[in-house]
């Protein structure tokens, strides 16, 4: 049976990167005879236009019912001033949540050839190949209950609530060791137990859970030390496992170690190893419309769910070479640009893709 992938292109620059990610998809369909079908519906901001709210019941059974998703980005100020439940961003929770996506697994890999991007030193980040699993479907985005209110004195105050489990500390948790234990071995769980009593409760486990991988090293970090290493000596993590806001915060700062957040995929999986695949950046409204987006980030992402979702691991080699090749070849789009280099936009950087890969 043919392998159902549901595409939602978004809102932003989503359907431009989109556009280049699925070039890509269907020529390493053809190229490696993957069997793969794409169906496409909305999510965001063009859900809530098309259909009044930001992820529809249809898309979301349709999202069930598929083997795997591919998500641009959502969200932008057109949005902004609608009721809050009905924001772009609500429908992206909600599907994670509804598909029980609990694992966010955002690799930060520096391709050498855009050492000179990144804001920091080569020397800092030369070899960077980074692991952070973040913890999607808990936490303080989801925790109830949540509040904005006026006292009594006319004072505005407004509350949320950081919940975790032991059940989806240890599964995460496991996620983390799992994944180290096929790369070097390293882990470094990442709290605030010196004030929270999440985060406490967070350390606990990790420490029960490390008993089942003595092969791996454990570590334990407050996240204000990790936000700090990150970007002092970024080299010494290997994975790391956080929960769902300090993940957020982490995998954005270590997108920058890599050049630019337009490099960056992203897989969000259930129990079951189904995902959802999106880029780590939003949908960039200050460049949307003007075909200058960096659409390597969804393509990596196309990459990582035909690994993960399908274990179709030569079509996914083969397209992070194509991107490699491009990068070899001098293509940037403007945020990875830098002096020497041939300055191109989306279409054009997904074309070379294909080309790249065309030619393997
Ligand atoms: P953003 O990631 O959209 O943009 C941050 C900066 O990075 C901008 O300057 C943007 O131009 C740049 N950038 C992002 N992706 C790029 C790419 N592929 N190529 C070149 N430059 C790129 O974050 P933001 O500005 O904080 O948020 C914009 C909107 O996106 C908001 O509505 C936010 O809620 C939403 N958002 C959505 C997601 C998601 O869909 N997963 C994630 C984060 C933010």
């Amino acid at each position: 049976m043919s392998k159902q992938i549901l595409v939602l292109p978004g809102d932003g620059i989503g359907p431009e990167i989109m556009a280049e990610a699925v070039k890509v998809l269907q020529l390493a369909n053809d190229k490696y005879s993957l069997d793969i079908e794409l169906s496409f519906d909305e999510l965001g901001g063009a859900a809530y236009d098309k259909y009044g709210v930001p992820l529809a019941d249809a898309t979301l059974e349709r999202a069930r019912a598929a083997d795997a998703i591919l998500l641009g980005a959502v969200g932008g100020p057109k949005w902004d001033t609608i009721e809050p439940a009905l924001r772009p961003e609500r429908g992206l929770l909600k599907i994670r949540s509804q598909l029980g996506l609990f694992a966010n697994l955002r690799p930060a890999i520096l391709y050498p050839q855009l050492a000179d991007a990144s804001s920091l030193k080569p020397e800092v980040v030369a070899g960077l190949d980074i692991l952070i699993v973040r913890e999607l479907t808990g936490g303080i985005y989801f925790g109830q209950p949540r509040e904005s209110k006026v006292l009594e004195n006319g004072e505005r105050m407004a509350y949320d609530t950081l919940p975790y489990s032991e059940s989806e500390i240890r599964r995460i948790a496991q996620v983390g060791f799992d994944m180290a234990r096929v790369r070097n071995k390293k882990l470094c769980s990442v709290d605030k137990a010196n004030v929270l009593a999440s985060s406490q409760l967070w350390r606990a486990v990790v420490e029960e859970v490390a008993k089942d991988y003595p092969d791996v090293a454990v570590s334990h970090m407050y996240v204000d030390n990790a936000a700090m290493q990150l970007v002092r000596a970024p080299k010494q993590f290997d994975v790391m496992v956080t929960d769902n806001m300090f993940g957020d915060i982490l995998s954005d700062e270590a997108s920058m170690l890599t050049g630019s957040i337009g490099m960056l995929p992203s897989a969000s999986l259930d129990a079951n190893n189904k995902g959802m695949y999106e880029p780590c950046h939003g949908s960039a409204p200050d460049i949307a419309g003007q075909g200058i987006a960096n659409p390597l980030a969804t393509i990596l992402s196309v990459s990582m769910l035909l690994r993960y979702s399908f274990n179709l691991s030569q079509a996914a080699d083969a397209i992070e070479t194509a991107v490699s090749k491009v990068l070899d070849q001098g293509l940037r789009t403007g945020d990875i640009h830098s002096a020497g280099m041939t300055r191109v936009g989306t279409a054009a950087m997904g074309d070379a893709v294909v080309e790249a890969l065309r030619s393997l």
